[in-house]
């Protein structure tokens, strides 16, 4: 029979897992047996609508067998089992999820073998311990079994064979003890318990083993009842794991590490969770709930490929992988498990979208996460901030959203730079510390802070004492305008808003000024024809000569951000150029408007481009911006 090479990826993953030296290979028995559980749950679930599957929910178990002599190990399940294909799909290429993100994760760092142990590598992981993996199997609805068999690298075969019932069984044939690596251990029946007990006693399928085990024999008629009592020894097909479910358990029966195990194993995350939500509610609707708060976005949660959604149980059946229904949007980086027994087991997609408990369910949650991310951003700053390092901007679309309908749930859970502080902070932090002089929120968006404190609105605003945040994402911008004030304070953009910072007195000379300055502005749009619609006196820029402020309701940033998501539609912002007119660059301008046009045309363009430069926009014609400095030189 011709052997089967492994796709590129796999091989790697293989020879990876071959060559292992991790110290905790131990974990394959989990990876096998949570496939097993899997497999189970896709036939349980079928069985639910499907007569003819035969089984009924107690009738389904993973067992573990072991032939010391052969060295084998086997791990069976009467789950769905798989076809032909199936096993060329499944077990020739990495499939999916753990093992993929693995992959992912080893570009990285290519060296960290410990990443192992972290997290769910899969099926691959019997290479370990084992030199040859044989893999018996019958798909439920089909009369034919199959075997897949490989000793690693080299290759598979897949042949036809001999099974009577429907499931899989995996068969490891273990290597060699050595030195320092003895792998006959997983032959002794203590140590495969202690293995179920820490990685897999939550499974919800007994996992059996016959386990040798010994008694007294009872003394016959008639013996000497004070001799020695005599051991016999017996087998007995013994369940090795608790069976509840970690979400079903008491809050204090379960440890931290427990519930990060669960999690890390059950989402594919090596990294632990900032937060586990253990939730248990008896009233109008029953449920239980186990919600965790990752501590990283999955690589793919900011693309179309993300599914977000909560597990959904009911009494003890996987009927959802994926609920959509049970978390907003904005907090679908949420994981976990949902399990009421409320709901009808063959309920459909549709008709769950419209269930009334589930709404109320959906409802309660939403209201446990926001509690617990209050409490970690009072408590626990630093892990919040991790938390909205990783899906802050997800909490700012959320607010976007939907004409702003979430904005009042959502707006406590925001955090912004602050330019003063130099650190994050909520809006209520920024309003509590403000000065009373100071009327509004001020924020400025760009494409960095060091940009944004270069703003000579900013300045402006710092000489006064007052604090500005400073927004760097593409979605920021949008937030305040949703938001449009907070504890009614409005925000005001530093770009396009009146910052209403002068005084009456300095208003009156502004006016003057600008009186004064009617025929310089005029002169000045002619002679930035095209460049500006209009320029105007301004007493906001502190030490700066000149400022640019578009025209209109939209700022450079969104321009910017608009022509990098669809750049035929972009339109451009017209530009407004604001004079300092205590300036004495400025004022030597106005001088020369009179004294020397031709002169006084270079230097409108050269503040132009002192505007362009300030607001972070690009010189259109840098060649001749430098011939005309180095004219002016
Ligand atoms: P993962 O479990 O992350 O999908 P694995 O490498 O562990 O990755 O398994 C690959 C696939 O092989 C599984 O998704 C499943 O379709 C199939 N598979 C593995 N073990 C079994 C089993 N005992 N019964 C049925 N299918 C299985």
């Amino acid at each position: 029979m011709s052997k089967k090479q492994f796709k590129a990826e796999s091989k790697r993953l293989l020879d990876m897992m071959i060559n292992s030296i991790y110290t905790h290979q131990e974990i394959f028995l989990r990876e096998l047996i949570s496939n097993a559980s899997d497999a189970i749950d896709k036939l349980a679930y079928l069985a639910l609508t499907d007569q003819n599957v035969g089984l009924n929910r107690e009738d389904f178990a993973i067992d573990l067998r072991v032939d010391k002599k052969l060295r084998l190990l086997t791990v069976s399940d009467n789950g769905i089992g798989m076809s032909r294909e199936e096993m060329e799909q499944n077990l020739g290429t990495i499939a999916k999820s753990g093992s993929l993100q693995f992959k992912q994760e080893l570009d990285k760092d290519q060296q960290d073998v410990d990443i192992i142990g972290q997290f769910g590598v899969g099926f691959y992981s019997a290479f370990m311990v084992a030199d040859t993996v044989t893999v018996l199997s019958k798909k439920y609805g089909e009369t034919e079994a199959w075997m897949w068999q490989s000793s690693g690298a080299d290759g598979y075969t897949i042949s036809p064979c001999e099974k009577t019932t429907v499931g899989t069984e995996v068969i490891l044939k273990l290597k060699a003890d050595s030195e320092d690596e003895k792998f006959s251990r997983f032959l002794e029946q203590y140590e495969l318990q202690n293995l179920v007990k820490k990685y897999s006693d939550y499974i919800r399928y007994p996992i059996r083993m016959e386990m040798e085990k010994s008694r007294q024999k009872p003394k016959a008629e008639g013996e000497d009842q004070d001799k020695e009592p005599e051991w016999e020894s017996y087998t007995e097909l013994t369940t090795l794991n608790s069976m509840v479910p970690v979400w079903l358990k008491a809050k204090k029966d379960v440890t931290d590490e427990e519930y990060d195990g669960f999690y890390k194993d059950k989402f594919f995350d090596y990294e632990k969770p900032l937060a586990h939500i253990p939730i248990s509610v008896e009233g109008a609707v029953n449920y239980k709930a186990l919600l965790y708060i990752p501590a990283k976005a999955p690589y793919d949660f900011y693309t179309k490929d993300y599914k977000k959604g909560l597990q959904l149980y009911s009494s003890g059946v996987l009927i959802m992988e994926h609920c959509e229904d049970l978390v907003p949007d904005y907090f679908r980086f949420v994981r976990g498990v949902v399990d009421t027994a409320d709901l009808s087991l063959n309920i459909s997609r549709e008709m769950l979208q419209h269930n009334r408990q589930l709404a109320i369910i959906s409802g309660n949650l939403e209201k446990k996460i926001k509690q617990e991310l209050l409490s970690m951003q009072k408590d626990r700053r630093e892990d919040y901030e991790k938390f909205f390092a990783a899906f802050g901007r997800q909490l700012k679309y959320g607010v976007v959203s939907d004409y702003g309908m979430h904005k009042d749930a959502l707006q406590e859970l925001l955090l912004f730079w602050s330019a003063k502080e130099q650190k994050l902070v909520t809006l209520k932090e920024y309003v509590e510390a403000m000065p009373e002089a100071q009327k509004h929120i001020y924020f400025a968006a760009g494409e960095s802070n060091a940009r944004l404190s270069q703003l000579p609105q900013y300045q402006r605003l710092q000489e006064k004492g007052f604090d500005v945040l400073f927004m760097t994402e593409d979605v920021d911008e949008f937030v305040p305008r949703t938001l449009m004030n907070y504890m009614e304070k409005d925000f005001r953009n530093l770009a396009t808003d009146d910052l209403d910072l002068s005084s009456e007195e300095e208003k009156k000379a502004a006016e003057t000024a600008a009186a004064d300055w009617k025929e310089g502005l005029d002169f000045l749009k002619t002679a930035l024809e095209g460049k500006i619609v209009r320029a105007e006196v301004s007493t906001d820029l502190g030490k700066h000569p000149v400022c640019l402020v578009p025209e209109g309701g939209m700022s450079f940033e969104m321009e910017k951000y608009f022509k990098r998501m669809n750049p035929e539609m972009a339109m451009p912002v017209e530009k407004v150029l604001r004079l300092n007119p205590e300036h004495p660059a400025v004022q030597k301008l106005k001088a020369l408007i009179t004294e020397d046009p031709e002169k006084a045309k270079q230097y409108a363009q050269v503040l132009y481009a002192q505007g362009l430069i300030l607001a972070d926009l690009p010189i259109e014609d840098a060649q001749a911006y430098t011939e005309l400095i180095c004219s002016l030189l």
